[in-house]
């Protein structure tokens, strides 16, 4: 029996894959309003229609993402900072 395992019950979308592959929204399944992972971090609920998002490894994933990709950039960020202090005439 073939059993397709479904990993992912969201949708997501990517607002702009060219400039920011890593942002992405969620598809709210009963409004599809377009939540951001700051809209549902405190309450794991969409703000729109009140609707209980059921809290599972990818919409952690999806909260954690922007994250992720804050640290990223902020250690990214010190290294230049680390090298730009270094300069002083
Ligand atoms: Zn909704």
């Amino acid at each position: 029996m073939t059993k397709q395992q479904t990993t992912s019950k969201y949708q997501y979308v990517h607002p702009d894959p060219a400039g920011n592959p890593e942002e992405k929204l969620l598809i709210c399944p009963t409004c599809g309003e377009q939540l951001l992972p700051a809209d549902i971090e405190a309450f794991s609920t969409c703000p729109y229609c009140n609707t209980k998002l059921e809290f599972s490894n990818d919409l952690e994933d999806f909260i954690l993402s922007p994250l992720i990709s804050h640290w990223i950039q902020a250690v990214r960020n010190r290294q230049t900072a680390g090298r730009e202090t270094g300069y002083r005439r």
